[in-house]
């Protein structure tokens, strides 16, 4: 059986249903999404669902917005909870320089009507009371901030999607991709599906894709850990919810998951996993946990947050994530095969996913991207990139953790 859609997407993460939803919102539902196995079970089922406007590039700001109000319309349009906790956020600031840093950002959240406010040491002390100030310059609050049940976040975009009328294909793998007369023909266990447009967001699945079409994109996974400790007796006294806190010295970031603190650490020798590739029978997994890798990353989140190490550890999850060379997804068109769209390489895929997804929704629509930012268009790796400067690039940017690369007065 053969059948003829306008899109056909890869990938049924976060951010293949934004694309999805982008899509049907403005009138394109002419379309379908393919799945491999189901819904979320890609990395986005184990993501800790943090969703901050101050992330790793100033210049993607934009997308941080745009995510969280796709998601709260889906939410809205599918009747389907998202979990958002509007807890806010503090960047913590541990010398003069990186407070100026964050001053100098003030501006473009003005612009794009974001709080955000600099504050100082006794000001975090009193937003978080389980942070211990000494040291601290201040921090950068952007108090919109939270954190969503990213599978539930997903869902409401299918949903939502759905409702108008797009398709939705689970246990259906794309096997086989090629270019014929007026698009693209995908081989899937359940037959074949022509498409004129095809957006491959499959992860770090997308790279092996894109080799059958000759390309060789920078897409590999990175291992990832995150720590959760048992119940914290100071949060239950405290009787309300902390902002997340974004530490550069760590680097880490750490919030609240019911009475438990729940830390992301960015270790300073990260690890590449299966760069030789995915291994087919992975499945929604996780990897084998590394806690000798995270102890100098624990002690320093200890220090700051004392009541972090008083309290034992319920969970260690490692998982692998999408992390491209320079740190920002690859979103939108493959100049050279037409019709060929990228929504891949994600490491803060829900932060930006919805965005993300709305972006090329636009671009796709009305064939120029909705502004410029070229920090995330595929066309800066059209040359491919030796294995091992991938490698290097990746482990570079990933242990920079909240150091931001890209300051505008840095
Ligand atoms: C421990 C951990 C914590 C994290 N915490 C956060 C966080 O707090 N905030 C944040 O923003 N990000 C976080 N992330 C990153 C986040 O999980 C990812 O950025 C996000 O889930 C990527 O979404 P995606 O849709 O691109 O990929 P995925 O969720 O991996 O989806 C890709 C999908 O493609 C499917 N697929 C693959 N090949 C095929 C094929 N051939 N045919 C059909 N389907 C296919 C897969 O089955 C999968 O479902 C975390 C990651 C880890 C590991």
């Amino acid at each position: 059986m053969t059948t003829d859609v306008r899109v056909a997407i890869v990938g049924g993460g976060i951010v293949g249903c934004s694309v999805l939803y982008a899509l049907a919102r403005r009138g394109w539902t002419d379309t379908v999404l393919l799945e491999r196995l189901e819904l979320t079970s890609g990395s986005t089922w184990h993501a800790a669902g943090n969703i901050t406007h101050f992330g790793h590039y100033a210049e993607i700001t934009r997308l941080y917005v745009d995510s969280l109000k796709l998601y709260q319309e889906a939410e809205q349009a599918s009747g389907q909870s998202i979990g958002f906790h509007p807890t806010g956020s503090l960047r913590l600031a541990t010398s003069q320089a990186e407070l100026e840093a964050y001053k100098s950002l003030e501006p473009l959240y003005e612009t794009l009507g974001v709080p955000y406010r600099v504050v100082d040491a006794d000001e975090v002390g009193r937003l978080h009371p389980l942070v211990l100030t000494e040291g601290l310059f201040g921090a950068a609050h952007t108090p919109a901030d939270g954190h969503v049940d990213a599978s539930g976040a997903t869902h409401a975009l299918a949903k939502a999607a759905r409702n108008l009328g797009a398709g939705i294909r689970r246990q259906s793998p794309v096997t086989g991709i090629r270019r014929v007369a007026d698009g693209w023909e995908l081989d899937t266990d359940n037959g074949a599906l022509r498409a004129r447009h095809v957006v491959l967001a499959a992860s770090f699945w997308t790279r092996e894709l894109a080799l059958q079409l000759g390309l060789d994109l920078p897409l590999y996974a990175m291992e990832h850990h995150e720590v959760i400790t048992d119940d914290v007796a100071e949060l239950k006294a405290l009787g309300r919810e902390v902002p997340t806190i974004r530490d550069p010295a760590a680097p880490a970031n750490t919030r609240q998951e019911r009475y438990s603190l729940l830390c992301g650490v960015y270790e300073t020798e990260p690890v590449l996993w299966a760069t030789d590739g995915i291994p087919p029978e992975f499945g929604q997994e996780l990897l084998v946990p590394n806690m000798d890798r995270l102890e100098e990353h624990l002690l320093r989140v200890m220090d700051r947050i004392p009541a972090f190490g008083s309290s034992g550890i319920r969970t260690v999850n490692n998982g692998p994530m999408c992390f491209p060379p320079d740190g920002c997804p690859l979103v939108g068109p493959v100049r050279s095969h037409e019709g060929l769209w990228l929504a891949a390489g994600f490491p803060v895929g829900i932060g930006t996913g919805g965005g993300s997804g709305t972006y090329l929704a636009d671009w796709m629509i009305d064939g120029t991207p909705p502004y410029a930012l070229p920090i995330i268009d595929p066309a800066r790796y059209a040359d491919p990139l030796p294995a091992s400067d991938s490698f290097a690039a990746m482990k570079a940017t990933y242990r920079k953790g909240y150091v931001m690369p890209v300051l505008p007065s840095a």
